[in-house]
């Protein structure tokens, strides 16, 4: 294992402990899930996805974090729809 890898997985392993706090509990301790940063502009904000519970088009993050996320998501609906034409 590279150090690298130790690193990844460090963040996984991170990743996954904080995705068991409830959004709830990260907005009010204002540390966004996606870059582990403080910062007062934690939110819940609705996202691009379609998923069919609506629970899961909502995501809690600062707001760098859900502008890198929302560029993503428009890009990837530009070119789901581009495949359409
Ligand atoms: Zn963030």
């Amino acid at each position: 294992v590279t150090a690298y890898g130790l690193v990844r997985r460090a963040r996984w392993y991170l990743m996954d402990l904080i995705a068991r706090i409830p959004a709830r509990a990260l907005v009010w301790a204002g540390i966004c899930p996606y870059c582990f940063r403080h910062t007062m502009s934690i939110a819940c904000r609705p996202t691009r996805t379609m998923y069919y519970e609506p629970d899961r088009n909502y995501e809690v993050s600062c707001v760098d974090c859900y502008e890198e996320h929302d560029e993503v998501w428009r890009d990837m609906w530009q070119e789901y729809y581009a495949g359409c034409r």
